[in-house]
């Protein structure tokens, strides 16, 4: 605190990021990045990138970029905006749309950052319950309302709606936008992007930081009808003129063109989730259905705060949120094979676990 500070920024309550330690002797399963290397052509284009072009400024437009994940979801250029990670394009949505007299909706349980947002852009909102299986109930969210925004499959939570249920809540919420954040949507559900085709009332945001393996390199997209793109490029030009570096632009077009290694690591994970998940069901815990790289579960008798603890001091880190309703769970993202064995052989070793 400093008397210099504006009232402004005493207010802020900031998002805080999953612990990333200075050495390398944990199993790190606690912010959900991929445990594989990013496709071997993001390595070559990065290793034969010509060093001299890094006295100009990138092209402010990420053009090749835009282009190659237009081509890849099949849809204009125009319906195409990138940022530095999908963090960026996601505080530019709040800033563009949400800024409304009547207040954004989004999960009781969700990804945090969007509360951070909303106290950023004083933007009010209103936090609408999951039901008791830890689903997100569309039809709680027709109400008047400046934005709906969530995450699909959701976080911390893993769960997904249809497709189906997110057009049905389009074609009820025609005065507002709906934001589906589909971080993880990679790992096995469906993506709405085909709805961006058909209504205008939808943004759909990914991010490279995930299935991609890329989230050292920060690169995220939003797809949306052109005037939403419009409405975000008008944020960025008034922010950043260069939010994507040339290193992140090339080798994010080289992972978008290796569509082989990327379904191959994304196949890897889901089966290794597969098989997690039935080990930690077997030693007593709660495992919510995933269609993410991580799983939300709960052990039936063990605090989730106790056994992140029990797992930390054996060089294990998963995740834990101490508030309401998913205090005594712990979100474990899907490392390799060998990662997941250690877990599982880890949790066996605790006195109070046993093998169902
Ligand atoms: C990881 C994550 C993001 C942010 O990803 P970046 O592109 O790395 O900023 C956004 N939304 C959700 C739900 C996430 O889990």
């Amino acid at each position: 605190m400093s008397k210099y500070w504006s009232d402004a920024i005493q207010e802020l309550v900031p998002y805080v990021p999953g612990e990333q330690p200075k050495d390398q002797q944990f199993i790190k399963l606690n912010t959900n990045e991929s445990p594989y290397p990013p496709s071997p052509k993001v390595a070559q284009v990065l290793q034969s990138f010509d060093m001299d072009r890094l006295r100009l400024y990138p092209d402010p437009d990420a053009s090749r970029l835009k282009q190659a994940l237009a081509d890849y979801y099949g849809v204009d250029r125009s319906c195409v905006f990138v940022g530095n990670g999908s963090d960026e394009v996601l505080a530019h949505t709040f800033m563009a749309f949400f800024r409304q007299p009547q207040p954004l909706l989004m999960p009781e349980i969700s990804y945090s950052f969007y509360e951070v947002y909303c106290n950023l852009y004083a933007v009010d909102a209103r936090r609408i319950p999951l039901r008791e299986d830890f689903q997100i109930a569309l039809a709680d969210y027709d109400q008047p309302n400046g934005g709906i925004i969530f995450a699909n499959p959701n976080a911390p939570t893993g769960r997904t709606v249809s497709l189906d249920e997110i057009e049905q809540l389009l074609q009820r919420n025609t005065e507002s936008l709906v934001v589906v954040d589909e971080a993880y949507v990679d790992f096995g559900a469906e993506s709405a992007i085909e709805l961006t085709r058909r209504y205008d009332n939808v943004l759909v945001v990914q991010t490279f930081s995930k299935s991609r393996s890329l989230a050292g390199l920060r690169i995220g997209f939003a797809i949306g009808h052109p005037d939403l793109i419009e409405g975000l490029e008008r944020v960025k030009n008034s922010f950043n003129s260069y939010p994507l570096d040339m290193l992140a632009i090339s080798a994010g077009v080289a992972s978008i063109e290796d569509d082989s290694y990327f379904r191959e690591t994304c196949d890897r994970t889901i089966a290794t989730r597969e098989w997690t998940a039935g080990e930690l069901a077997a030693l007593g815990f709660r495992v919510l259905p995933s269609s993410t790289n991580f799983v939300f579960a709960s052990h039936r008798y063990i605090a989730g705060a106790e056994l992140m603890g029990y797992l930390r001091t054996r060089g294990v880190l998963v995740r834990h949120f101490s508030r309401p309703l998913i205090d005594n769970h712990l979100r474990i993202s899907i490392g390799t094979d060998d990662e997941m064995r250690q877990l599982i052989s880890t949790l066996e070793e605790h006195p109070e676990i046993t093998r169902l």
